[in-house]
């Protein structure tokens, strides 16, 4: 059985992934760093639909911990088949008003830990000459949204970092891709002003926000071998926002 490594898989788009993940065969590893209990809901819902996995807590920013979880996994399950860089964060300002500190955890969460995760899975995949890593992106990697100079940026630095990883790994056997979602509904986004929200229901030409499910199903797509010559991509969902 192949095993996956989801991070920030308590909740949201993380959570959809390990479910979907654990359908689809894979024995799922459920990180998460604060919520303990909402991560082993997730991990009674993949039971309760004839999957397995473990929890395990790990604050991905702290490179330690990081590669103290990537050999606890090897070790359990005889290695690691699929990362999925998932745990991030936003934090909106305007460039005029940024603050700092906050400029320092996006790119600690949404950048550095994804190089830590990548690089500790990819150590181990190396050995089996396999492997598949996963980058969750945003079309604000690609897209100039007003108060999203930080998070732009740190997708961007994303959908980089996953181009150059698909060619530095290609010949080892492993396949790099990273996922962009437009707005999807998870508790990220319950965090925008209702006017905010209508303007961007607007301008989607669907005229809705994705769920979780939807960017699942993505993953799991791009994971399996029906996309086994796809690498160093940037898949996006977003309902057309970004034509
Ligand atoms: P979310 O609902 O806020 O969930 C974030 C997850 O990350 C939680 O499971 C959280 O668990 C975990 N996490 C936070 N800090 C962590 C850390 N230091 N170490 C390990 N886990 C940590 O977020 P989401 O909306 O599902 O977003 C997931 C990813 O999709 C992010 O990379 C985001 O940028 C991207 N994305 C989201 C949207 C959207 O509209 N929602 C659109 C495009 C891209 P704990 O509570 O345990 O820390």
């Amino acid at each position: 059985m192949k095993t996956a490594i989801i991070t920030g898989a308590s909740r949201g788009i993380g959570k959809a992934c390990a479910i979907g993940l654990a359908k689809a065969g894979y024995t799922v590893v459920i990180n998460y760093s604060r919520s303990k209990e909402e991560a082993e809901k997730v991990l009674a819902t993949v039971k309760e639909n004839g999957g397995d996995g473990m929890i395990y807590c790990a604050d991905v920013t702290d490179k330690k911990q990081v590669n103290e979880m990537i050999r606890t996994v090897d070790k359990t399950y005889g290695g690691i088949d699929l990362l999925v860089n998932n745990a991030g964060i936003v934090k909106d300002e305007f460039l005029l008003m940024l603050n700092t500190d906050n400029l320092d955890k996006c790119f600690d969460l949404n950048v550095k830990a994804y190089f830590y995760c990548a690089q500790a899975a990819a150590l181990k995949m190396f050995r089996k000459k396999s492997g598949v890593i996963i980058n969750m992106s945003s079309v604000s990697g690609e897209m100039a949204l007003a108060g999203q100079s930080v998070y732009s940026a740190t997708k961007g630095a994303v959908n980089s970092l996953t181009r150059v990883l698909a060619r530095e790994l290609g010949e080892k056997g492993i396949r790099v891709n990273a996922v962009a979602p437009g707005f999807i509904q998870t508790e990220m986004t319950h965090e925008l002003p209702a006017d905010k929200v209508e303007e961007y229901i607007k301008a989607i030409p669907m005229h809705r926000f994705g769920t979780p499910e939807e960017v699942a199903n993505v993953v799991v797509t791009l994971a399996s071998d029906a996309c086994s010559y796809v690498t160093g991509q940037v898949i996006t969902l977003d309902g057309g926002l970004s034509l």
